[in-house]
């Protein structure tokens, strides 16, 4: 039987945490960089089956062209995203899972030749074309997930949508991507939501933004009432609380409704999309664009903290030098942020499809103890688990036992290990423990 102990103690669940914001390239506009003159493109870049590639060594291509195909089911095409010749494929380790996985490399001609895109009207698009054009440029969830989105949004008939959930929370401390975009291009965001709630059939579309970015509020209100799009599509200011843009808190702050434990947002009429991958889909479906590139913050420990727009592929050196260089005390590098950011083994790390931040740092080298009993963690987390039960069973080896615990809930925010006194990296032992309780066929 599963146990809620929270419940059994009356304790109220958390609303999150506070971490400092260190959001210092948030005044730093999007700055378009050069292509880069080497790209590294690994098939992983969503959650799924990899790609599979469809050019060989010596191939010239161009940008914007497949190189490599969507398996189908779960998976996502990946393009060209410079021109040039391509090399032998090679393998490297994930900047997302750190296990080896195949990729193309690209050497560019410096020429930036593009393939002929193919726009089209919107208005004029059957529902299947749309989903089409989506599938066609490779989208995924730009927030971080990587989820293919022609596949969320795909509604099935007997599983219709009602409310398109727009994400702009950005609640990890450095990232500024999604803030500087909402600040910038309102109306191509706009225009995505405008895509998906024809697609989706939905007559309502809300703007979640955490109420410390005031300017991208003001700017998506100004869009939305430019648009004339008012009461249909609505901004709602959140409490900045981390992680306010979890899919599962965003959902409960702003409609009220919970999300229970194996179950989907479009399991209850919800899709959520991040405000990144909405200007994405505006790009695919309006001017026939592929997903080639993304705007990135790169922070931290580097000269100039900035908002870059870049290709995919490029090295995560070749981005840090775009920012005057790194200080000779970092020695770490995160994908994402410090909450939920990915270790990267070398300055070569590409940058893929989820990456929203590159964040230099130095490395945290706190000494991990023995747990102390003191319930932080469980007051900070905003799903009402308990994170200390985690560690403790999967120290012991405990396994089976730990879904009585709804593991599964867990969305990785690290909330609960931000201030745990005993340093201790809890949410590592919730990966171990969710992959050794799906070897033994535990339901995520
Ligand atoms: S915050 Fe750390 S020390 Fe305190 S109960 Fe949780 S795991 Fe143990
Ligand atoms: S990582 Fe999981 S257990 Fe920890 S606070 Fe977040 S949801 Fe809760």
């Amino acid at each position: 039987m599963k146990v809620n102990l929270l419940e059994l103690l009356g304790v109220r669940r958390a609303e999150g945490v506070h971490p400092p914001g260190f959001k210092v390239a948030a005044n730093r506009a999007i700055e378009r960089v050069p292509s880069p003159d080497r790209v590294v493109l690994p098939m992983s870049q969503h959650i799924g089956a990899p790609a599979k590639p469809i050019v060989k060594a010596g191939d010239e291509v161009c940008v914007g062209q497949l190189i490599a195909e969507s398996c189908g089911g779960c998976s996502a095409g990946i393009h060209a995203t410079i021109s040039g010749m391509v090399k032998p494929l090679t393998t490297i380790i994930s900047p997302t899972s750190g296990e080896p996985v195949p990729a193309i490399i690209i050497e560019g001609d410096g020429e930036d030749r593009w393939v002929d895109l193919v726009p089209a009207d919107p208005a004029t698009l059957s529902s299947e074309e749309i989903v089409t054009r989506i599938s066609a440029a490779g989208i995924v969830g730009l927030g971080g997930a990587a989820f293919p989105t022609h596949l969320k949004v795909n509604r099935p008939p007997d599983s219709p949508a009602h409310t398109l959930l727009v994400n702009g929370a950005e609640c990890e401390p450095y990232i500024t991507s999604d803030d500087r975009l909402m600040i910038e291009s309102p109306d191509r965001i706009l225009a995505g939501v405008r895509i998906l709630m024809r697609l989706l059939s939905v007559e309502r579309a809300i703007i979640g933004i955490e109420d410390n970015k005031p300017n991208a509020i003001s700017s998506m209100i100004s869009a939305v009432d430019k648009a004339k799009l008012s009461p249909s599509v609505e901004v709602a200011a959140l409490p900045a609380k981390y992680p306010m843009g979890a899919e599962k808190t965003m959902i409960r702050s702003v409609l009220g409704v919970e999300i229970p434990e194996g179950g989907f947002p479009t399991d209850m009429g919800i899709v959520v999309q991040n405000v990144a991958t909405l200007a994405a889909i505006a790009d695919a479906v309006i001017d026939g664009r592929p997903l080639v590139e993304r705007v990135v913050t790169v922070t931290g420990k580097v000269a100039h903290p900035s908002n870059l727009l870049v290709r995919f592929g490029a090295s995560a050196k070749w981005l840090i030098d775009q920012c005057g260089g790194m200080s000779e005390d970092a020695d770490s590098i995160l994908f994402g942020g410090p909450m939920m950011g990915i270790a990267q083994p070398t300055l070569d790390s590409p940058l893929v499809k989820s990456t929203n931040c590159v964040l230099v740092k130095k490395a945290d080298l706190r000494i991990e103890r023995g747990c102390v009993r003191c319930g932080r963690c469980i007051e900070r987390c905003p799903m009402g688990l308990m994170p200390l039960m985690y560690v403790s069973h999967v120290k012991k080896g405990m396994i089976e036992d730990l879904s009585d615990y709804h593991l599964f809930n867990c969305v990785e925010c690290g909330a609960c290990s931000y201030d745990c006194p005993a340093n201790i990296p809890i949410v590592s032992y919730i990966k171990v423990g969710k992959a050794k309780l799906r070897q033994l066929g535990g339901k995520s």
